[in-house]
């Protein structure tokens, strides 16, 4: 029996080498995306089915886990990833623009893992991984709201990871530094030209696949260039 992940994000960057990763291993790949013709080509190139829809919502979440039940009978992997950078000034504030940071960063992940559970329940447990940021675990003065929500989100497994795994359910995060993808294009000629290393994608794949299968639950792991990923572990 092949396993089944939901990827949410996964018609780019980082959400994309997941899928990449885990169908090159034989896993069937559900893919949730904002960008429909993203995650149809996404899906044909690995194998697997596809639903353009709006994490921010309950529905896309719901329908997303529908779709993995209907096409292949169970759920074993989740990986909640769509996320968009913040660009809110708090200052000069933008209302519209922060309630979409939250509604697709926090809202999606706690979207996401409301739908999921029940079908991994019924799978027989599994793992849900979300993509928070280094942000979620240090400041980054220059985007707070985003940094707010990717410390939501630490938030969030931290609380789940006890009680979920007393049902057979882990949780994680993976914690990367920039990575090379669309979401930073507009800051790569600086990183490059400042000689600072910017990760790949495949290289937070292969962190997001080693969290599925963390030994601890609630395990943060901290991806950065040039090392192996460390999981951070909190006094308390
Ligand atoms: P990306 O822009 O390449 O990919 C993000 C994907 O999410 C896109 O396919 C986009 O269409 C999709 N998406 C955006 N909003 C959505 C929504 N509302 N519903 C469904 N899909 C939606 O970016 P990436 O760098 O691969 O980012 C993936 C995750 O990694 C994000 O959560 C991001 O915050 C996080 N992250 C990125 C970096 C980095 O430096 N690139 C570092 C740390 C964490």
């Amino acid at each position: 029996m092949s396993t089944v992940a939901l990827i949410t994000g996964a018609a780019s960057g980082i959400g994309a080498a997941v899928a990449r990763r885990l169908s090159a291993g034989g896993a069937k790949c559900v893919i949730l995306d904002l960008d429909g013709e993203g995650a149809e080509r996404l899906a044909k190139e690995v194998g697997g089915v596809w639903l353009a829809g709006d994490v921010s919502t309950e529905e896309a979440s719901r329908a997303a886990v529908a779709l993995a039940e209907d096409t292949y009978g169970r759920l074993d992997l989740v990986h909640l990833n769509a996320g968009i950078s913040g660009g809110v000034d708090v200052a000069a504030f933008d209302v519209e623009r922060y309630r979409r940071v939250v509604g697709v960063n926090v809202d999606g992940v706690v979207f996401g893992v409301a739908a999921c559970l029940p079908l991994l329940r019924r799978s027989g447990g599994g793992a849900i991984v979300v993509t928070s940021s280094l942000a979620g675990l240090v400041g980054f003065g220059g985007d707070p709201i985003y940094t707010m929500t990717k410390h939501a989100v630490v938030g969030l497994v931290r609380a789940l990871a006890g009680p979920l795994a007393k049902e057979g359910v882990r949780i994680g995060a993976v914690c990367p530094g920039f990575t090379d993808t669309p979401l930073v294009a507009g800051a790569r000629e600086m990183f490059v030209n400042a000689g600072f290393p910017l990760l790949s994608a495949a290289d937070v794949a292969a962190a997001v696949e080693s969290a599925f299968y963390a030994d601890e639950p609630g395990t943060l792991l901290i991806v950065q260039p040039g090392r192996q990923p460390v999981a951070y572990r909190y006094a308390g």
